[in-house]
């Protein structure tokens, strides 16, 4: 590892670190005594140690970079070109990574975003907002040809003021599963359009 690979991952490292991405353990979970922040340049490795048991925790540990044999700086420059929507083959080269690498990080990334709409994402419309309500088939033709064979519908819905929408996959479009869905993401009060 060359000192602009250390240097990089290191700066990297203290940025998520002061940002708060990457939580400073305020004292060991073992034992409650003070930790000193370590760093093994050869493996190039962050740790906290504890002064009293000597018990030690990696900085990946509870975080999404556990478990990858990617440097963290690799990991951010994947994240960052999936976010810049490049293709996998370009991702590879910024990250130096395989397309392999890029493509269960392009698919993690996917997943934290579906999971921060599944939490987080408020709900449209509310007293005086109107909210249309519609919803799709999408199919894929066996071969190209002929009829329809999977139909997947949509369930969407727009914020007529702000164009702020929702979108969930339905499995079929009984009041029982849409109104649930509706209820989910359309705030009470709203006057809803159902096209
Ligand atoms: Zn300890």
């Amino acid at each position: 590892m060359t000192c602009e690979e250390f240097d990089k991952e290191y700066d990297v490292v203290s940025r998520l670190m002061s940002d708060g991405l990457i939580e400073i353990p305020s004292s060991c979970s073992c034992c409650g005594g003070e930790l000193s922040f370590v760093v093994e340049r050869s493996q190039i490795h962050f740790r906290f140690n504890c002064g009293t048991c000597g018990s030690s925790v990696s900085i990946r540990d509870g975080t999404i970079f556990s478990g990858s044999r990617l440097k963290i700086s690799q990991i951010i420059d994947l994240c960052r070109a999936w976010w810049k929507k490049r293709s996998l083959m370009e991702a590879a080269d910024v990250g130096h990574t395989s397309v392999q690498s890029e493509c269960s990080w392009f698919s993690n990334c996917r997943l934290m975003c579906s999971n921060w709409v599944e939490l987080e994402a408020p709900q449209l419309g509310g007293p005086n907002k109107v909210v249309e309500i519609d919803e799709a088939a999408f199919g894929r033709r066996k071969y190209k040809l002929g009829r329809l064979k999977e139909t997947v519908w949509v369930l969407g819905g727009v914020e007529r003021s702000s164009r702020k929408v929702f979108l969930e996959i339905v499995r079929d479009r009984t009041a029982r599963t849409i109104i649930p869905i509706i209820q989910k993401w359309v705030a009470p009060g709203t006057t809803n359009h159902d096209r």
